[in-house]
């Protein structure tokens, strides 16, 4: 349930509402909104008294939250979530501005690596993406280069300026990525992984939350659910393209009409990822401008200087030049909805 407090609730009002959830060992979350603050409450509270919560001064009133999703839901908080990315450039994720992230699908080496964040920069990406941990179907293909590649996604950052966006595969990977990484990255195979979400939740640092490839989107937004019941409100929804009969044309079907239902149930920032969500060099301009078109916050884009020779993902991945041509394009494409990149 949410209690709402009355405009120009007082913060003793507001502690005391918080004193009396504990009281129902329940979990509280303050939100403080520019119009009124409202107090989310967490935890099973189908059984509890809420006319106690009602009666309290400065209580206006109390409701209960229907979506199975709490913290995630617009029931809890109608502003819009802003992600700031981190690193220098100032990118943010949710705002007029439509952010892009970019750069290989894995860290394969030192002068690659930079060569690709330079050129990102360049064309105007906010962040710099590249797995140095990669969850692999084969065992015995490339599984990337663990800490080396961490510290030079972490130099391309000092010469950039640019967010480092990178995944982090378990548990016991967590505190040496946070050393390393602006954003965590949670893989599509491993949105259920709910030990990870919670862990993730006791960090700081922004999540950018994969939808798993056979999961629905209750089941996507409970998994965000999992990080912000942790504390960590920087969660953003990715889009990474589901598993459908359709295997030819497309590695995986790219599902839009899931931004605006993202919206229209949740505050937090949606991005989408038109790189493994066709796996297929020539469908990835088309896609983010329809991603852009129907309201993506973000776009999350493999860029390769030689894809035809990268470790990874190679056939998705587009080229520098290509890159360039495709920021110009999504440009036009933001004006015309009322967004920047
Ligand atoms: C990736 O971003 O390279 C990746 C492994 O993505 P996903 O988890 O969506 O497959
Ligand atoms: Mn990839």
């Amino acid at each position: 349930m949410v209690v709402v407090m009355k405009p120009g609730s007082t913060p003793r009002q507001v502690e005391h509402v918080v004193q009396r959830v504990r009281e129902m060992g329940l979990k509280d979350h303050v939100i403080v909104g520019t119009e009124r603050t409202v107090v989310a409450v967490i935890g099973d509270d189908r059984f509890k008294d809420r006319t106690v919560l009602e009666s309290i001064e400065g209580v206006e009133k109390v409701v209960p939250i229907l979506a199975p999703y709490k913290m995630a839901s617009v029931e809890v908080r109608k502003e819009r979530t802003l992600v700031p990315l981190g690193g220098k450039l100032g990118g943010v994720v949710g705002g007029r501005k439509v952010a892009v992230i970019a750069g290989p699908c894995s860290v394969e080496d030192r002068s690659r690596l930079l060569e690709t964040a330079h050129a990102v920069k360049e064309a105007g990406a906010v962040a710099l993406r590249g797995g140095a941990f990669k969850p692999r179907t084969n065992p015995y293909t490339f599984q990337g280069l663990a800490e080396e590649g961490l510290k030079y996604l972490a130099e391309a950052r000092e010469q950039t300026g640019l967010a480092v966006v990178t995944e982090v595969m378990s548990i016991e990977q967590i505190p040496m990525v946070v050393e390393y990484a602006d954003v965590l990255q949670i893989g599509a195979r491993n949105m259920q992984n709910f030990n990870l979400l919670s862990r993730v939740g006791e960090t700081r640092k922004p999540v950018l939350l994969k939808r798993g490839m056979s999961s629905t989107l209750e089941e996507f937004l409970l998994a965000a659910e999992y990080v912000l019941a942790g504390g960590n409100t920087q969660v953003m929804l990715c889009e990474r393209g589901i598993r459908t009969f359709e295997n030819d044309y497309v590695r995986n079907t790219l599902p839009l009409a899931i931004v605006p239902e993202l919206h229209r149930r949740s505050h937090l920032p949606v991005v989408v990822d038109p790189s493994h969500g066709t796996g297929k060099r020539h469908l990835v301009e088309p896609m983010c401008l329809a991603a852009v078109a129907c309201g993506a916050d973000g776009l999350l884009l493999e860029v390769h200087p030689d894809p035809e020779h990268a470790l990874t993902d190679g056939a998705q991945s587009i080229t520098l030049a290509q890159f360039r041509d495709l920021m110009a394009s999504i440009r036009r494409v933001a004006a015309a909805v009322d967004r920047e990149v």
